[in-house]
């Protein structure tokens, strides 16, 4: 791995860098959800199978929400418009969202301290 070259930007282009686009997630986080009409964590597994070579649904997160410790397949997802929205069973905080349009798919995971992933080996 190399660090981005400070010098990348052409010195005489005063035009300021361009920012990454917002992405398609809705600004509110807190969307009414129906209880009960949710799948587990498992519905990610698919999804999230496009994005990672390994699977994530038994991968562990913490909740910025509560600090509960538990695996993907364990959150609540809501979808699948305008994307799959996974929430902490525990106390309902948006842990990961996920977005697939066109070409690209869009993770939002702002609802995790972090993510444990076991690995072979
Ligand atoms: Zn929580």
């Amino acid at each position: 791995m190399t660090k981005p070259s400070q010098h990348a930007q052409d010195a005489h282009d005063t035009r300021p860098p361009p920012r990454p686009a917002p992405g398609p997630f809705p600004d509110e986080l807190d969307v009414p959800y129906l209880d009960g009409e949710y799948e587990d964590g498992n519905a990610l597994a698919g999804p999230l199978s496009e994005i990672f070579a390994v699977d994530l649904t038994a991968a562990e997160g913490r909740c910025t929400g509560c600090g509960t410790t538990g695996p993907i397949a364990r959150l609540h997802v809501y979808g699948p418009a305008p994307g799959l929205v996974a929430r902490c069973p525990d106390c309902g905080q948006v842990v990961l969202r996920l977005v697939r349009g066109g070409d690209a798919a869009w993770l939002d995971v702002r609802g995790m301290v972090s993510l444990r992933i076991r690995i072979e080996g």
